[in-house]
């Protein structure tokens, strides 16, 4: 009897994995990146409508509301620019003083007043990764200091670095380097580019910037202009492109004697707050040990509403992800039950920086320790081509019409050796062009990457660029529905696979 109701059971499920419904993907993204929603720009009303209707589908699905009966987690932004006048870094050696002023000797954004003075200290790379074997922190005391450090981590174009070759690690990320100097005490995070990067950095000013209104970032956070930094290093009387050999080649601490006081002053203006939401559905698992731990799957709803009066719909970014996530929903929803918990999270505010992501990573449903993997979804609906963002620095190649990426899976090869299994039956050809990049830093440019920060294997279905990424032209009929079908077909496979099999996949990233 057992027997034969697990040969119904494998029937059907196989039956419903092909069950994904195309007619419904291109629905959602119609409704999604349709011209009343506005471009769903987070604290508008457009990604509040797109909110709704996500909490409705999931209900829909027999998704459970997980936020103290609800389907919302809400949470506050804070809506600024910096205030360019008031912002500055002065900066003193010896009798020499010298004014930084923000847009254009450096760039970056703090959400509250700040005014600090203190050393500055040189810090490397900025990175402690005992993985590697490698601190730049070894015996150095930081606490009140401004820590002054590189952008990326060593060896970063070389394809035998250790620290994923070509591609970035978690901590080449200026979000890894911030918590890693504020842990340490220091004051404030000065960065300084890569002189091997492949574009310079230029600073923005003026935009209005989104933030988590509770943060746990306590410090700021800014990035000089090459220029400014070599002027910074000038009295010690190295470049910052000597520093970074010897980096490079010793793989250890690099002391510097910089003498300067630095003046941090941050000072945001025009300040609004609002409240946006993460939409959150809950399916528990059926085994009664296996069911405390979860698996996610996610995908962002916001997009940037408005540029020079036109609607930017986001029909790939991320209708076509939304659509997705809330097919999976409705597959899982209609069973059979998987044994580990199943949570279904719709980010708000990721074009902001990955606020809704970050919020849920510090305030989450389910427990973090016990959440054993990530499906990501963002950008599955497009074939890739060459575009502004790659031209020059991104080899693209021809027919992607079969392809997509796998992005952040070089941090588990247990989760990548996974997808790749079930993917034997879906077919699609998977590329980790994307885990290899290390200009675009498409690594922390979307919602899995929270979690990776927090040791969770995470992974983010991408399909790639076009050159309607962020513009008006990114419409629903251009999306390539009967692949994304295919994608959501094998996040449905993996997602069942990581919920029922014993085993989980570890974090740990290939050392090499
Ligand atoms: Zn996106």
């Amino acid at each position: 009897m057992r027997a034969v109701l697990l040969a119904v059971c494998a029937a059907a499920l196989s039956a419903r994995a092909q069950s994904v419904n195309a007619e419904r993907l291109k629905a959602d993204v119609a409704f999604l990146a349709s011209e009343p929603l506005a471009g769903r720009q987070a604290l508008e009303r457009g990604s509040e409508v797109a909110a709704h209707f996500v909490a409705a589908e999931f209900r829909k699905a027999g998704l459970k509301p997980p936020v103290n009966g609800s389907f919302f987690q809400p949470f506050e932004l804070i809506e600024y620019r910096m205030d360019g006048d008031a912002t500055r870094l002065i900066v003193r050696i010896g009798s020499e003083r010298r004014t930084l002023v923000h847009g254009r000797d450096f760039g970056g954004s703090f959400p509250a007043r700040y005014s600090i003075s203190a050393p500055a200290v040189f810090a490397g790379y900025g990175i402690t990764a005992p993985e590697y074997g490698y601190d730049d922190y070894a015996d150095l005391d930081v606490r009140g200091k401004i820590v002054v450090a590189l952008e990326y981590e060593p060896r970063a174009h070389d394809p035998g670095s250790p620290f994923n070759g070509t591609g970035n690690t978690v901590h080449a990320s200026p979000r890894r380097k911030l918590m890693n100097a504020q842990q340490r005490g220091a004051a404030a995070l000065l960065l300084i580019p890569a002189p091997d990067r492949k574009r310079p950095f230029r600073p923005g000013r003026g935009a209005r910037i989104q933030a988590l209104a509770e943060s746990e970032l306590r410090i700021p956070l800014f990035t000089l202009t090459a220029e400014a930094a070599a002027a910074l290093f000038a009295h010690c009387g190295r470049t910052p492109a000597e520093v970074q050999q010897e980096l490079d080649r010793t793989l250890k601490p690099v002391r510097l004697p910089l003498r300067a006081e630095i003046e941090v002053r941050a000072a945001p203006t025009d300040v609004r707050r609002g409240l946006t939401y993460n939409v959150a559905g809950f399916l528990e698992g059926a085994d009664p040990a296996l069911k405390a731990e979860t698996v996610i799957f996610c995908a962002h709803y916001d997009h940037l509403g408005q540029r020079d009066g036109k609607i930017l719909p986001g029909a790939d970014d991320n209708a076509s992800g939304v659509a997705g996530l809330l097919e999976l929903a409705r597959m899982f929803g209609a069973g059979p039950p998987v044994r580990r918990s199943l949570l279904f999270l719709a980010f708000g505010a990721e074009e902001a920086g990955l606020l809704g992501s970050y919020y849920y990573t510090a305030h989450p449903l389910r427990p973090l320790a016990t959440t054993r993997a990530v499906l990501n979804l963002d950008m599955i609906g497009r074939d890739e081509q060459p575009s502004e963002q790659t031209d020059g620095l991104v080899e693209i190649g021809s027919d992607h019409s079969n392809e997509t990426s796998l992005v952040g899976i070089h941090a588990s090869p247990d989760l990548a050796a996974l997808i790749r299994r079930e993917n034997a039956v879906v077919g699609l050809s998977l590329s980790e062009k994307w885990d290899r990049d290390g200009v675009l830093n498409v690594l922390w440019r979307c919602d899995h990457f929270p979690f990776l920060l927090r040791g969770i294997p995470a992974v983010w279905f991408f399909n790639g660029f076009t050159p309607d990424y962020h513009t008006p032209n990114d419409t629903p009929e251009k999306l390539n529905y009967a692949k994304m079908e295919k994608i959501v077909r094998l996040a449905y496979r993996a997602g069942r696979a990581l919920a029922d099999q014993p085993e989980w996949p570890r974090f740990g990233p290939r050392v090499r």
